[in-house]
């Protein structure tokens, strides 16, 4: 392992194929357990994510504050208070693109922003990545129902990224090309860009219990994880393993994240990909083959 991402408060956005599903109870990660998982990380020499969608306390801050390997994660709304800092990611939904600053997000230049959609708002996709075109580096699309269901669902994202590459070809010719993880990775990235949290990261949600990643807590809060079982935490991280992802080593789909939350959900195991996550990558695959 190399990674702890902590998710602090219940205002969190989310950053992969989840929805953080927000309450109105605000929560946040106990203080004395945040300056515990951040000492860890010091400790092992690991990277730290961190994830918030209120501002922090003073002492959280203070607690990150000479951290050299932080990466965080925000939402719209607290992005002007990081834009100026290279290791923010920020996290929107294609509703709030028009709410965006693009000045500011434009300020690093090297920056990732990630873009939700859902199956109620496929069809916005083009438009927000538009907005967004050489004023981030790279755009990451991840779907918020983790998976497009049924074929009209795909036939709609399947004209959306239609749309896109058609406009990445014209950028690509004049040397502008901006990476959008489910297009691009292909061009951009010599090896597959697979999940492998629960083997390189392992996530601490606001309620101070481990998880493979957010989505496996917000789909169900008991799936956590008994930091204290070093047997059972080396068995998973071997189960996380691109070793045994062995179902589809064979596969030339080099973007797909090989998503265990959602093989988990529909196929009971982590490694077995279920027939909506390969249709949707084989589509995005077949996407990036347009890029001349
Ligand atoms: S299992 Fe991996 S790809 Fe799937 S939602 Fe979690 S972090 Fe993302």
């Amino acid at each position: 392992m190399n990674e702890i991402i902590v998710v602090i408060d219940s205002l969190a956005p989310s950053f992969c194929y989840y929805n953080s599903k927000k309450n109105s109870n605000y929560e946040i990660l106990e203080f004395k357990k945040f300056s515990k998982y951040v000492d860890i990380v010091v400790e092992n020499g690991y990277n730290l994510t961190i994830c918030h969608g209120a501002i922090l306390p003073c002492e959280y801050e203070e607690k990150i504050m000479n951290l050299k390997t932080l990466t965080r994660i925000v939402p719209n709304s607290l992005f002007d208070r990081y834009y100026n800092n290279s290791n923010v990611v920020l996290s929107l939904s294609v509703d709030e693109i028009f709410e965006v600053d693009k000045k500011l997000v434009s300020y690093d230049l090297q920056r990732c922003v990630i873009l939700r959609y859902s199956s109620a708002n496929i069809s916005q996709i083009s438009n927000s990545v538009f907005q967004l075109l050489r004023v981030t580096k790279r755009i990451c699309l991840f779907c918020e129902d983790s998976f497009l269901e049924n074929k009209d669902e795909l036939n709609m994202y399947k004209s959306e990224l239609e749309k896109i590459s058609h406009v990445l070809n014209n950028e690509k010719q004049i040397g502008k090309l901006t990476e959008i993880n489910v297009i691009t990775d292909p061009w951009f990235c010599e090896t597959s860009q697979y999940c492998l949290a629960g083997n390189e990261s392992i996530t601490i949600m606001f309620n101070s219990k481990a998880y493979i990643c957010p989505a496996f807590f917000y789909d169900d809060a008991n799936n956590y994880i008994n930091l204290d079982d070093i047997q059972y935490i080396n068995e998973l991280q071997i189960l996380c393993s691109e070793e045994k992802q062995f179902a589809c080593l064979e596969c030339k789909n080099i973007q797909c994240k090989r998503c265990k939350f959602i093989s988990k959900k529909k196929t009971e195991e982590l490694n077995i990909p279920p027939y909506e996550l390969c249709a949707q990558s084989m589509l995005e695959y077949n996407i990036s083959q347009l890029l001349k």
